[in-house]
């Protein structure tokens, strides 16, 4: 890989949207600036400072002398460290809130960079629901660019989501309800996009959570300001809606899967360093040693998806009838209000092949050769984390561009099947099943196979990933210097 070496060190200041899987994106790319010669600063919300404390321990976030962990506040009253914010009131302050002590932030860090070997700040990378961040590197006149941690077709659709509306494709404003779930009307109006339905675009242009859609709508228009974009797909991946969308958009560039390319860091320790905002449960991947070959269903919501107590038992027997041995990651979250409660038949008779973990380290899990399945509700970094793998999906999309990813992965990649949103114990069986024994179990993983491999190239020197990455540091980052 190229490094990058000019008279002065860059400095990156990285600021993810402080929600467990955006900041899981960023941390990968500060990695790979920092492999690349860059001083960096990643900043993380007071609240999820405390947090990540909490779940590593007190010596993950000291951080290395190039590389350093600061932190600026949401913008909300102090609350309980054990329980995760509510995720419109948090998307809503840190918009109003959090630029003057970014502002404050980069500051001090210029002070400092006077009087000690550490650089001025000379750039600045944030996510899309940060783009207060973009005014920050604008008065400061250094360049800012953006982070898209979703889907290009994610992105196509926000960018559609007015014509859509204009031509009557949408439910009327007034009528939007989750029911509109089962809509298979065909939406042919978004360029490069093939064989959608109304609902497999992102949840909230049906859904009638107007919060989420004008937030979600306001970051893809603040995307468009950017000085570039860095895009987390790969090229072979998107590439119809790639070719699509660049006339519309400041340069983007592709440098997906992070995963595969932090794989290209040398320095093993600066590799190690994570950001869990939950307690990673480290048993599991013993558990997984202790297994055959291809037999584990590995069942994790991410970190945002609920669901009632009665859809936790369906999912239950499901597993338990299937007979199949699984791993189940149930955070002490999942369940809307109230604490995740098993049957107590279910744990006995699953007692001997089932494993259920509070938190555990995906990437390693999905990539352990005792996975065979993933029961997943297909976010972004879940299906990233699953492409790097191999391995094929049971799809759950629970709201906003899940319901777009599980499209991709059930039907244009061949890797998954979706269940039904009023999931049953038999649909989860029978799917397990097919998954694990069946036909198109076999053809979908050998799908599944043949994506990870596509990854592989395009994160490998030469690939297009490789290539962007190096070309966004030369073209954008590094201009001003
Ligand atoms: N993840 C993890 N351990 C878990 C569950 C999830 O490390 O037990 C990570 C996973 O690797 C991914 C992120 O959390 O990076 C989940 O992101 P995704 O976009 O799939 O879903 P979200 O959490 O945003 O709904």
């Amino acid at each position: 890989m190229e490094s990058f070496i000019v008279a002065k060190k860059p400095h990156a200041v990285c600021i993810p949207l402080p929600f467990q899987s955006h900041i899981n994106v960023m941390l990968k790319i500060a990695k790979l600036l920092h492999f690349k010669g860059f001083h960096i600063t990643f900043v993380n919300t007071e609240f999820n400072h405390q947090r990540i404390l909490k779940a590593e321990g007190a010596d993950s976030l000291k951080g290395f002398p190039d590389f350093q962990f600061e932190t600026i506040p949401d913008g909300l009253p102090p609350s309980d460290t054990n329980a995760s914010q509510d995720t419109l009131e948090l998307l809503h302050s840190i918009s109003k809130n959090c630029l003057i002590p970014l502002h404050n932030l980069i500051a001090k860090l210029n002070e400092v960079s006077i009087s000690s070997d550490d650089p001025r700040v000379s750039c600045i990378v944030a996510d899309c629901y940060t783009s207060f961040a973009l005014e920050a590197a604008e008065k400061i006149g250094i360049p800012g660019i953006l982070l898209w941690p979703m889907s290009t077709c994610t992105m196509m659709s926000y960018l559609h989501c007015q014509l859509l509306h204009d031509k009557g494709l949408l439910p009327p404003k007034d009528t939007r309800n989750s029911t509109n779930w089962y809509s298979d009307t065909p939406i042919n109006l978004i360029p490069g996009m093939r064989d959608i339905r109304l609902k497999d675009l992102p949840s909230f242009f049906w859904d009638g959570n107007y919060a989420l859609h004008d937030i979600c709508l306001r970051a893809v228009q603040e995307t468009l300001k950017a000085s570039a974009i860095i895009i987390h797909t790969f090229d072979a991946l998107e590439h119809e809606v790639l070719n699509a969308i660049k006339s519309l958009l400041p340069p983007i560039y592709t440098i997906g899967p992070l995963q595969m390319l932090e794989q290209n860091i040398s320095n093993t320790q600066l590799r190690s360093l994570r950001s869990n905002l939950l307690k990673e449960d480290q048993d599991s991947l013993q558990w997984l040693d202790s297994r055959q070959p291809d037999s584990i269903v590995y069942v994790n919501f991410g970190s945002t998806t609920v669901m009632t107590s009665q859809q936790l038992i369906e999912f239950a027997w499901g597993l338990a009838n299937c007979k199949h041995p699984f791993l189940w990651v149930i955070r002490p979250d999942l369940v809307i209000g109230e604490a995740a409660i098993l049957p107590l038949e279910f744990t006995e008779e699953t007692a001997d092949r089932g494993m259920i973990s509070g938190w555990c380290p995906q990437e390693q899990v999905l990539c352990h050769s005792s996975v065979a399945g993933f029961l997943t509700h297909s976010g972004w970094n879940s299906t990233m984390d699953v492409i790097c793998s191999g391995v094929p999906v049971i799809s759950w999309p629970f709201f906003a561009d899940q319901t777009t990813n599980c499209r991709y992965a059930c039907f244009h990649w061949g890797i998954g099947m979706e269940i039904d949103k009023n999931v049953k114990r038999d649909e989860v069986e029978s799917l397990i099943r097919e998954l694990m024994e069946g036909k198109k179990g076999k053809r979908m993983k050998n799908k599944a196979m043949e994506l990870k491999k596509s990854a592989e190239e395009s994160t490998k020197p030469g690939g297009s990933s490789y290539i962007n990455l190096d070309k966004v540091i030369k073209e954008v980052l590094l201009k001003k210097l």
